[in-house]
């Protein structure tokens, strides 16, 4: 039987930051992750998008974490050449109504710490996206994209340049709070840690029961994607959203130029019971095209092919329309940090969360 100080269960980008944070600080750290190569689940299957802070309550650990994990992401990129790109992002008004919109979102991003935001008329639009539909504009320059395949395997690399254990093919299946900490079974050995952090995204509330923790639940949020065909993919320059729909899940259908030109038009938002399932019943390439002329009129039927899909760990049910990340120490069992509840912006408040992680234990 292996002993060691800390396990995180859950090799997605925020198991990896947080193993990579506390092996920096000079602990023994490994990293237990059920499919064969870290990253398969949500860290892989979203937009790339490093948010600038807009669109969370002030005061909220999302407003906070994306705000300092976005700072701490650009740099670490520059660093170990994780393409990336801080391109910008622009939320149009369509008419007069959605012009206060536009205010409130900037009084929030301000109140965040998201810097230099800025309302451009429509002239300003077209200088920026000059196929994009809209009267005026907020603009985020400090929003931009990652490639999210790239950040996964660049954290798995620093973790273990670091000293810390990366065991891919490995289920936690199993736990039993012993004397000297908590007996964890996989498959193929059982490990002794001394703490465990819970970072298994969609599973995050399966494995707090298993290792005895309090009890929460994750409502699992598909969001799907169509893409525009490579020969429409110029009609975008960066990123343009439309003003976030009420429900408050997701934020709204928007376009997104990814680090490999490719523009994303998604996600959607469709709550479903299954963690497994990425595509049954698939919204048809119809649904896309409404919600992404609303801000590139001149597109047709045929400029669009089917995307991708992820989903969303959320900790609120469909009928509540925010729930914070929750990251701290379990209230049952002391031996559990979680950080459960990571949907959007968990990609860009990765290292924000290693380090809170970090500095938890
Ligand atoms: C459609 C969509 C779009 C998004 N867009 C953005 C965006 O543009 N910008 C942004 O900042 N964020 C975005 N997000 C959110 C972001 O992708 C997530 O917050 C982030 O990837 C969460 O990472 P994670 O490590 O918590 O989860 P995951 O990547 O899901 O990692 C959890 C890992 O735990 C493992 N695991 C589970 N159970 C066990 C077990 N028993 N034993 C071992 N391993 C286990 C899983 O296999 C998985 O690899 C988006 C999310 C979605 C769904």
């Amino acid at each position: 039987m292996e002993t060691i100080d800390v396990v995180v269960v859950g090799g997605g980008v925020i198991g990896l930051a947080s193993a990579a944070a506390i092996a920096a600080a000079g602990r023994e750290v490994c990293v237990l992750e059920r499919h064969p190569r870290p990253g398969m689940d949500t860290s892989t299957r979203n937009s790339g998008v490093i948010h600038g802070g807009l669109h969370y309550p002030a005061g909220s650990l999302k407003a906070r974490l994306c705000v300092e994990g976005a700072r701490d992401l650009y740099a670490f990129c520059e660093r170990h050449r994780v393409p990336h790109a801080r391109c910008g992002k622009l939320v149009v008004a369509r008419d007069d109504s959605d012009v206060a919109g536009l205010e409130t979102l900037k009084a929030r991003g301000e109140a965040n710490g998201a810097e230099g935001l800025a309302i451009i008329d429509a002239a300003g639009i077209r200088r920026r996206e000059p196929h994009a539909a809209g009267i005026a504009g907020l603009v985020s320059p400090n929003t931009g994209v990652v490639e999210p395949e790239a950040l996964v395997h660049t954290l798995a690399r620093v973790l273990e340049e670091s000293g810390g254990y990366l065991l891919p093919g490995t289920r936690l299946e199993g736990a039993d709070l012993t004397a000297g900490g908590m007996l964890l079974r996989t498959e193929r050995e059982s490990i002794l840690a001394g703490v465990v952090v819970n970072a298994a995204g969609l599973f995050a509330d399966h494995v707090a029961a298993m290792l005895g923790g309090e009890s929460f639940s994750i409502h699992p949020c598909r969001g799907e994607y169509a893409e525009l065909a490579p020969s429409r993919a110029h009609l975008v320059n960066a990123l343009v959203y439309p003003l976030p729909n009420a429900s408050g899940h997701g934020l709204g259908v928007h376009l997104t130029r990814t680090t490999r030109g490719t523009v994303l038009i998604g996600p959607t938002v469709h709550h479903q019971d299954s963690r497994h399932d990425y595509e049954s019943a698939r919204l048809a390439l119809g649904g896309f095209l409404e919600p992404a002329r609303r801000l590139l009129p001149q597109l047709a039927p045929g400029d669009l092919r089917l995307g991708g899909s992820g989903i969303r760990a959320n900790l609120n049910p469909p009928e509540v329309s925010f729930a914070d990340f929750l990251i701290r120490r379990d209230r049952l069992n002391p031996r559990i940090i979680h950080a459960a509840g990571i949907n959007s912006p968990g990609l860009t408040s990765c290292l924000a969360v290693g380090k809170l992680v970090s500095s938890l234990l």
